[in-house]
């Protein structure tokens, strides 16, 4: 029955993948919690989880349950039917936040694919051809396909693929006077990240959000959130835009949606949905049955009392632990996020050397994560025990010194 096992290791990795990624030496097997496993054996603590993916730990037994429960039933039925699932997790998303609909999708960047879209399709509609400009933040990242990684604020993503998408402006993040000076009547969207993530774990201040709704308001445009990263509870609130009091007209979500299951959505209002008509949007595998099932499941689970104030908890012990090592060592100018998404800024004398830490943390058999070159990020489970916390931040403490003692 089984299909025969080939044996593999890591350097297979560099003879048949197409080389977008530099992966570590070890080959992770299998997960428990805040715990992995690599092929000989190796117990790893894991302070990723899947870059703010398994928002609930690796094997959680509620979403294997929800899994393969619906994969008993019904896998994929395409979009010219309805199915349960979707339908179930649309309704709770929607009584969960300010939105009124969903679109589901894959990933994250599809889910801003199709926010992107909307906006422009939203001003076209409403306003004309002429208002098509998106303003995003520099050090922003919303993904890889060619639209998002334009309006990232990564020249280095986005360099080198033919000519871009046109109409996008990129501002310094948090950074008002700047987004004032360039929003016009032909702005059809601005896009932000609560938390900035991949671009160093860097929260917004209040003002610059509720400033940029006032700006949007007063130019007819969309405020686009991506919480793509901050998210699904990961900040200590569902949203990140719950902790700001700040309500977009478009919200982004995947990663932690899916618990680990690919999925993406894209949550909006009646007004910009209505945008959209039978046609003009799509996709084969958006709002499938086995990942709504999952993600339904994992809503459930993170939007509560005992999961998102035990995020905040958390934070705080591990802010503790760093604290502790930082008067130790003295390698951080700042230890900043909110929740979970926990970014340490390298001081100068380590500046550029994230990758050192996250290779010594590895030999220590510690998963951690670089935001950049200059900054340190953990996103652990959102469920990691107590104890999973210190002993990664002991092992993170040995590592910190295999990189200090050279
Ligand atoms: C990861 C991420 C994306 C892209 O998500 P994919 O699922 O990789 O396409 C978009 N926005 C933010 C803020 C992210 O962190």
């Amino acid at each position: 029955m089984s299909a025969s096992n080939i044996p593999v290791e890591r350097a297979d990795f560099d003879k048949v993948i197409v080389p977008t990624f530099a992966p570590a030496a070890f080959i992770p097997v299998r997960g428990l919690g805040s715990r992995v496993w690599d092929q000989g054996g190796r117990e790893l603590v894991d302070l990723t989880s899947g870059i703010a993916v398994n928002a609930l730990g690796h094997a959680h037994p509620a979403l294997i349950e929800a899994l393969t429960e619906q994969a008993g039933k019904l896998w994929h039925i395409s979009n010219i039917f309805t199915n349960e699932p979707a339908l179930r997790l649309a309704t709770k998303l929607v009584a969960a936040t300010f939105a009124e609909r969903v679109f589901f999708a894959n990933s994250g960047a599809e889910a801003n694919e199709a926010a992107f879209k909307l906006a422009r399709r939203y001003a076209h509609n409403l306003y004309g051809p002429e208002k098509y400009e998106i303003i995003s933040a520099l050090n922003s990242f919303h993904g890889r396909t060619l639209f998002t990684v334009t309006i990232g604020g990564q020249a280095k993503y986005s360099d080198g693929f033919g000519p871009k998408i046109q109409g996008i402006t990129h501002v310094p993040y948090n950074d008002l006077a700047a987004l004032k000076a360039v929003i016009s009547d032909k702005t059809c969207a601005v896009v932000l990240e609560p938390i900035q993530g991949e671009g160093g774990v860097l929260p917004a201040e209040r003002a610059y959000l509720e400033g940029a709704r006032e700006l949007c308001d007063a130019n007819n445009a969309l405020l686009i959130f991506d919480e793509v990263q901050c998210g699904m509870g990961r900040s200590g609130s569902l949203f990140a835009y719950m902790d700001y009091g700040v309500t977009p007209d478009i919200l982004t979500s995947a990663k932690g949606l899916g618990g680990g299951f690919p999925i993406g959505a894209m949550l909006t209002t009646e007004a910009a949905a209505k945008q959209f008509s039978v046609g003009v949007h799509g996709t084969t595998f958006g709002g499938n049955p086995l990942a709504c099932a999952v993600a339904e499941r994992v809503l459930d689970i993170v939007n509560t009392p005992e999961i998102l104030q035990g995020v905040k908890a958390r934070h705080e012990r591990f802010k503790s632990h760093l604290n502790t090592l930082n008067e130790r060592y003295g390698i951080f100018t700042q230890i900043r996020g909110a929740g979970l998404l926990i970014g340490c800024v390298l001081a100068d004398a380590w500046k550029g050397r994230a990758k050192d830490f996250f290779d010594a943390a590895e030999k220590e058999a510690l998963m951690i994560l670089q935001a950049g070159p200059d900054v340190l990020r953990f996103t652990p489970s959102l469920t990691i025990d107590e104890a999973d916390i210190d002993e990664g931040m002991m092992r993170f403490e040995r590592a910190v010194a295999r990189v200090v003692n050279g």
